[in-house]
């Protein structure tokens, strides 16, 4: 269709109707989520938005106005903080949440750059870190301004605020002997963000004191940093890392990957996974690796960051108004999506323990649908004050259990129903109980049947007995059916009393018997987790097999015995205690002995030859065979040390992929860099 025919067509009245409506919501979101920092939907959602928005306009292009959403980066700086002017405009990027999206992207440039499909365009990769985008304009190498990105023409003077962050230089130097000068003004680009575990410390802070946690660490981030009073920002603690460049003057860039390798040299911290790829290829398998140690990395990314390295190919590419054409965020699956609050249902767990779990009107997370979530306890639901019939903000980390985040209370319609904590076990009726100063409300009815069930479950799981064929249905039956009322007894059934099970037949009681039976040899670590004593987890319980080497010195050691091993403190100390001391636990440990449990010597891992013995290494980069930790413990293993400070006592300086400072400093001092092929020789295994 022509330009003159598209203007002249007749738009239908819905479509201007949800521009509009789409518009004002979108802008309404932005405002939250910019100016407040508190967002009411997920980002998913938002995202949908913005495509849905984003679509329509490309379907009729002369509904784009300048001041569509689409069209614009973030919002206007917030009332109370000075202006500041970027010298560049500060974009945000296109994202894309698929492969097919991201070969477009590849193909797309091609096009533009008159290459063929054939050709390779070099890319940067970088994990896209979840924060708030800030600006820092060094003059003569010292900070002058800092800002945030604002509507990306214009951001909020945060100078001070980012000045008590630690990881920024005041000044930047020459601190490799290789560093270009420092020139006479650059602006660094980088993501402020916040650790998880401060994210976690500042929630749990804000939940105790009655106030609404941050829906995750990237609006922690941003309400820490865009803070009137820079003491607030102090408190909270903050990182960044630097990835780009605004305007510079006094040195000429040529690529991103040189942008990226000069930053530290001047002392401005650089995300240690970037990585220069030689396709586009390369950088769909490097989103793959990311997002397998996404969990591990003590900060969210929510995806990566594709660059055209080439700063040249960057000019003739240009900008459209709201991204550059020249990059692409990769997104993750989302983690956080938000839903409806239907019921709250109570379970017991093998301890007692109760725990209000949220129903949940079925919601995708992830590619996993969603139907319950926890609570935790009592005091999180009224600290937050969470309502049955509230929208919530749901979240799904990795393997972790879902969590309710918050209530989004925006969404009210004062139909909100009370969530009413029971006093009584609402499986035996039982009076609950809860001890001082604890969160927790407990059965104590030791009986319980819900608790029976758990603790068979624990009992006989793969880390514990290891019982093949008792699972949670089968643990339900067998309390049900009164053949097991605490673990001893499963040592006491014959294979015929598993035929009154249903769906049990012949074959199917044998081998679980014959389970049941194997597992009498055991080791002592297990055999001690499988107890379910409160606080003794598997490293525990390998622990206390250690030290106390047999079963019944343990059931008499004293407080005193146990609080003379490093690594018990008194909680865990009396929890054991007070286990031994029961005598309903005495009587059933000693019916599992009697029956013929008997513990089994640990296999013994062979000595290994110290042949490292006074070489000290030091690993940086990502290693192909292994983990850096599986590194260091071999070589510790063969005698040798594990240091993470380069300095002249150590020997080698194993280095992987995307190597991070350690390396500069290995070079500077002269000290044996090996990689991960030559390590393998040393330690035998090449
Ligand atoms: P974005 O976060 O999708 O991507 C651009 C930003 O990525 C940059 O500005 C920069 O801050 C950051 N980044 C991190 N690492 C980087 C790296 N290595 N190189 C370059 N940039 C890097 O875009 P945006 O414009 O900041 O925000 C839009 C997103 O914010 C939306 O997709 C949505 O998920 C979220 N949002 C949510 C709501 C809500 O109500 N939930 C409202 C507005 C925006």
């Amino acid at each position: 269709m022509t330009k003159e025919a598209k203007e002249k067509r007749e738009i239908p009245k819905e479509v201007i109707e949800r521009v509009e409506k789409l518009r004002k919501e979108i802008e309404y979101h932005n405002y939250r989520y910019y100016v407040l920092d508190s967002p009411v939907i997920s980002d998913a959602e938002y995202d949908a938005l913005m495509r849905e928005l984003k679509k329509l306009e490309e379907m009729y292009p002369e509904l784009i106005t300048p001041d569509s959403p689409t069209q614009r980066v973030g919002f206007k700086p917030a009332e109370g903080f000075k202006e500041v002017a970027h010298a560049e405009p500060m974009l945000s990027l296109d994202d894309a949440m698929n492969e097919e999206e991201v070969i477009e992207f590849d193909k797309r440039i091609k096009r533009f750059l008159g290459l063929s499909e054939e050709e390779n365009i070099e890319y940067t990769v970088e994990p896209k870190i979840d924060g708030l985008a800030v600006e820092l304009v060094y003059e003569n190498g010292s900070l002058v301004v800092g800002a945030t990105r604002g509507d990306g023409y214009v951001g909020e003077d945060i100078t001070n605020n980012l000045k008590t962050i630690h990881t920024i230089p005041l000044r930047l130097r020459k601190f490799a002997e290789d560093a270009p000068n420092v020139p006479l003004r650059i602006d660094v680009r980088g993501e402020v963000y916040m650790t998880k575990d401060e994210f976690k410390r500042l929630n749990e802070e804000r939940i105790h004191k009655g106030e609404l946690p941050f829906a995750n660490p990237r609006n922690a981030a941003a309400g820490s940093l865009r803070q009137l009073d820079p003491a607030i920002t102090a408190k909270r603690k903050l990182d960044i890392f630097c990835y780009g460049i605004g305007r510079v003057e006094g040195h000429n860039f040529k690529t991103q990957w040189e942008i990226l390798q000069t930053f530290p040299k001047w002392g401005l911290k650089v995300n240690p996974y970037v990585k220069l790829v030689k396709n586009i290829k390369e950088a769909i398998s490097y989103h793959h690796y990311i997002e397998r140690i996404r969990e591990t990395l003590p900060y969210e990314i929510d995806g990566i960051v594709i660059k055209v390295n080439d700063l040249s190919l960057w000019e003739k590419l240009g900008t459209k108004a709201r991204s550059p054409r020249y990059a692409l965020a990769y997104k993750f699956q989302p983690t956080q999506v938000t839903t409806q609050l239907l019921d709250v249902v109570f379970q017991v767990g093998r301890t007692g323990a109760v725990t209000p779990v949220a129903v949940l009107k079925p919601v995708h997370i992830g590619g996993v649908v969603v139907e319950r979530a926890t609570l935790h306890n009592e005091d999180f639901i009224k600290n937050l004050d969470i309502k049955i019939g509230d929208w919530v903000l749901v979240q799904r980390a990795g393997e972790v259990i879902p969590e309710i985040v918050m209530p989004i209370k925006e969404r009210r319609t004062g139909q909100e129903k009370e969530i009413i904590f029971p006093t009584q076990c609402p499986i035996c009726g039982t009076k609950l109980v809860k001890k001082p100063g604890e969160a927790i409300w407990r059965c104590p009815n030791k009986a319980c049947y819900a608790q029976a069930v758990r603790k068979l479950l624990h009992f006989a799981s793969r880390n514990a007995m290891n019982i093949d064929g008792l699972g949670e249905k089968v643990a339900r039956d067998l309390v049900d059916k009164g053949l097991v009322q605490n673990v001893a007894d499963l040592y006491y059934l014959k294979w015929e009393d598993f035929m009154k099970l249903p769906g049990f037949a012949y074959k199917k009681a044998k081998n679980l018997h014959e389970a049941i039976q194997k597992s009498k040899k055991t080791t002592l670590a297990r055999f001690i987790y499988a107890l379910g004593i409160r606080h003794v987890g598997e490293a525990m319980a390998q622990m206390l097999a250690e030290k106390f080497k047999s079963l019944e010195k343990l059931m008499n050691a004293s407080l005193t015995d146990l609080l003379s091993i490093p690594g018990i403190g008194y909680e865990v100390a009396k929890s054991i205690v007070e286990f031994f001391k029961n005598e309903e636990n005495r009587k059933m440990i000693q019916r599992m002995l009697s029956a013929g449990i008997t513990f089994v010597e640990e296999e013994k891992k062979e000595e290994k030859p110290k042949i490292l013995e006074g070489l000290t290494f030091v690993f940086t980069g990502a290693l192909k065979s292994m983990t850096r930790d599986e590194a260091k413990r071999k070589v510790i293993e063969l005698g040798g040390k594990v240091t993470d400070s380069v300095s002249k006592n150590v020997k080698y300086v194993v280095v992987g992929e995307n190597p991070g400072s350690k390396y500069q400093k290995a070079l500077q001092l002269g000290i044996k860099i090996i990689n991960e092929d030559e390590f393998l020789k040393l330690i035998g295994e090449g």
